[in-house]
């Protein structure tokens, strides 16, 4: 068996990259497997049809859903994950989010960890993933510094807007977003092909360029590109991971270390352990809780879209503009309903995947004079929503998405709002049970083995070399982007494993 490394990381998107990056900083020798390749820079990053249309850089692989049906995951396979097509709006969460919240359908679960525990590896985060934002005006933000760098301007279309909103009585925010260096000569080009496309000249914040890269300018740190993580093989005590079993270009290779950190996102980690069982772990490896691939949350979100059909939209980066009045509740509830967000342009061609049958110029026609919008509510985590894997090893994810009642009035209210600002129709669009971009929650973290998969500090509690650094720590989902969460447990976590491991 090869075993030229201290460290294996298995997968390079948020959680992945970014740990990658802290450990590259000590002596450890490390791998990191990536099943997929690197996003060629090319036009076709900012072709939507080639993006929407033709799914370029999407994953082929399908999924079983709970009926056993397949379909086609809204997920990509590459070096930086999903971060190389994500919106880059990177939140903190809520302070309140890490306390246990009472909502309509339940209730939220406290993390293992408080606000102030990740508070400076939020702070190293932003500056990480170059987060610019504004400190002060979001009335639901957690106590914090300035963030390091300034908010991106509104445009002069969504700067009325935020003055409508004003106007209604609401509090709207600056979205903190990763860019590099927007607006500024070999910048971020704050263009309209951002979220859910790759850019083009790197620079947007995402993990292989504030990552993977970077930890690959360290002569300690190896990557390996289609290279697929098959299982985790097990010592015959059961308490230590002492090979990876890698796909690797065709062909199956051992690759052994001291520390392995699974870092496949929320669905790929869960499944990866489920097909790891062996004599000592009969359900999955790290699975004597029985929770591994449970409590699978994805958020509840709906694509809105303000139209006026004498109005043609003229703002290009659209997507700076937050509202966070009913996050923690609405005017006729006391429950927490969601955030709301203003989205990147909606092109034709996206447009046309609801209803393929709608010519693409009409959609065209359409969507120039629409403002697009993203509701966002906590989904709850449930026992039975969870990813299992069949006989062949395939994903079968079962789903039922909760706390509707909550996300219909967050809708409600935003279909209220954007009447208000002159909008004459409100159309909406939601994956709903197939929604799998804001996956998290199957190995959640927590002190208890009983009721958790990882400790605080993401280690299993059942195999003391084995850690999982990705969404699936999640013991609630929050109503914000997962991403800087994410990155930021990934600092906390190596910092962990600088000091006790290596
Ligand atoms: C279109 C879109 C927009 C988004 N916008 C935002 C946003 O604005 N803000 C935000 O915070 N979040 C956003 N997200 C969500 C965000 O991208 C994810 O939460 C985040 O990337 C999850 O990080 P992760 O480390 O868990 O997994 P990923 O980033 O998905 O990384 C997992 C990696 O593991 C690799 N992998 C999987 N299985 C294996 C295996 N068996 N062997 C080897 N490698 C493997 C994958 O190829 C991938 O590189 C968006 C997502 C999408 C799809
Ligand atoms: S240039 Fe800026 S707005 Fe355009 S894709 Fe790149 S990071 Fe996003």
């Amino acid at each position: 068996m090869n075993t030229p490394y201290d460290v294996i990381i298995i997968g390079s998107g948020a959680g992945g990259g970014t740990i990658a990056r802290a450990l590259a900083a000590s002596a450890a020798r490390i791998l990191v497997l990536e099943r997929g390749t690197a996003v060629p820079q090319e036009a076709d990053n900012w072709n939507p049809e080639a993006v929407w249309k033709h799914l370029r850089y999407r994953t082929t692989e399908r999924w079983l859903d709970g009926h056993g049906e397949e379909f086609l995951p809204y997920t990509h396979y590459g070096v930086g994950g999903n971060t190389k097509f994500w919106g880059s709006v990177l939140y903190r969460l809520r302070r309140e989010d890490f306390q246990s919240v009472e909502h309509l359908d339940g209730v939220s679960p406290a993390w293992p960890i408080d606000y102030d525990t990740l508070e400076p590896y939020y702070d190293r985060a932003e500056r990480l993933y170059h987060v610019h934002g504004q400190h002060g005006s979001d009335p639901t933000e957690p106590p914090r510094g300035p963030f390091p760098y300034a908010p991106v301007p509104h445009a002069p279309g969504m700067a009325a807007i935020v003055d409508g909103l004003r106007r209604q009585g609401l509090h709207p925010s600056h979205l903190p977003l990763g860019l590099i260096r927007p607006g500024e000569a070999g910048g971020c080009l704050l263009c309209s092909t951002c979220n859910s496309f790759p850019c083009r000249i790197h620079a947007k914040s995402d993990a292989e360029v504030c990552g993977v890269a970077p930890a690959l300018a360290n002569a300690n740190v190896t990557l390996w590109t289609n290279a697929r993580a098959l299982r985790l093989v097990a010592d015959p005590t059961g308490k230590k991971v002492e090979a990876v079993e890698v796909e690797r270009n065709g062909d199956t290779v051992r690759v052994g270390a001291g520390l392995v950190i699974v870092s496949c996102g929320a669905v790929n980690s869960a499944a990866l352990l489920l097909r790891s069982a062996g004599d000592k772990h009969p359900d999955g490896l790290a699975n004597s809780s029985g929770l591994v691939g449970r409590r699978y949350m994805a958020h509840l979100a709906t694509m809105m879209q303000g139209f006026h059909p004498l109005r043609k939209n003229e703002t290009v980066f659209q997507k700076t503009v937050a509202i966070n009045d009913f996050y923690f509740g609405g005017p006729d509830s006391k429950f927490p309903l969601g955030h709301i967000q203003s989205q990147g342009r909606t092109h034709g061609v996206m447009a046309q995947t609801v209803v393929p049958w709608i010519p693409v110029w009409a959609y065209d026609a359409w969507v120039a004079r629409g403002v697009d919008w993203l509701a966002m509510s906590e989904d709850l985590p449930r026992e039975d929503n969870r990813v299992t894997v069949d006989a062949h090893g395939r994903i079968r994810l079962h789903y039922r998405p909760n706390n509707l009642s909550a996300h219909d009035a967050l809708v409600q209210q935003a279909t209220r709002i954007l009447h208000r600002l002159g909008f004459w129709k409100v159309m909406t669009h939601s994956h709903r049970s197939k929604n799998t971009t804001h996956q998290c929650g199957t190995l959640c973290f927590g002190t208890d083995p009983r009721e958790s998969v990882l400790d605080p500090w993401c280690r299993t509690h059942d195999v003391a070399n084995l850690f999982a650094v990705d969404a699936s720590f999640f013991p609630s989902s929050a109503a914000v982007n997962p991403g800087l969460t994410i990155v930021a447990q990934a600092l906390r976590v190596a910092d962990h494993i600088m000091a006790t491991d290596l």
